[in-house]
């Protein structure tokens, strides 16, 4: 099958975001693979002696004090959570 020089050309940004979207999408997941389960970490949804997610240098904040994420724990975080991993900022 021969595709013309113009044809080539028209398709080459699309090829492009084709591969930039594959790249993004490993990345994600090679990211997601990289955090630890909740049960792992014993994670809980109540402060421990005091500490808390949101006093956690892993904790990454949600919109209005929702729930956020956190760089070492897969899904959704609690501020008032707590794990093993605790780590005070
Ligand atoms: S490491 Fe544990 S305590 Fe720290 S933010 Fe993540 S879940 Fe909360």
């Amino acid at each position: 099958m021969q595709v013309s020089r113009r044809k080539l050309m028209a398709r080459l940004p699309r090829f492009a975001l084709a591969i930039a979207g594959a790249d993004l999408l490993a990345e994600r997941s090679a990211r997601a693979d990289a955090l630890v389960s909740k049960d792992s970490v014993s994670y809980q949804t109540t402060p421990s002696n005091g500490q808390q997610c949101s006093g956690c240098t892993h904790f990454v904040p949600g919109a209005a004090g929702g729930p956020g994420t956190c760089k070492v724990v897969a899904g959704s975080i609690s501020p008032t959570g707590y794990c093993l991993a605790f780590t005070a900022s």
